[in-house]
């Protein structure tokens, strides 16, 4: 008669899976706190990550501010990612988007406004 199976162990507390990050050199996973790549030998200090998504975020919220539902896509994409970051980024992109609709809706309604105050004389 076969023993049971043994129970899974318990996930160890204290002991967060390693945080890894992609290699800008050659592209492979290398844990964060690596100061080079230990395949490439590329050094890693500075901000990898900080620096690239630093130009980009500008872009993304100006593509928020003038596309509104794209600015919502990308909020909500960037949300949903669990970088702090990138959700800090998806945040700004749904409140530009929200911003460009309310800009649009009182931009109308004073077009609007001019036009038939200017119909009715007033
Ligand atoms: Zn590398």
């Amino acid at each position: 008669m076969a023993a049971p199976p043994p129970p899974p162990p318990p996930p160890a507390y204290g002991a967060p899976p390693q945080e890894m990050r992609v290699c800008t050199g050659c592209g492979r996973q290398i844990p964060v706190h690596y100061n080079a790549c230990p395949y490439c030998g590329r050094s890693t200090s500075g901000q990898p990550q900080g620096e690239s998504m630093g130009a980009l975020k500008y872009v993304l919220y100006i593509l928020s501010f003038l596309f509104w539902p794209l600015g919502i896509i990308i909020g909500i994409v960037f949300m949903i990612s669990s970088e702090s970051e990138k959700k800090q980024v998806g945040k700004m992109c749904i409140m530009l988007a929200i911003l460009s609709v309310v800009l649009y809706v009182v931009c109308y309604f004073f077009i609007f406004a001019a036009i038939f105050g200017g119909m009715m004389g007033i």
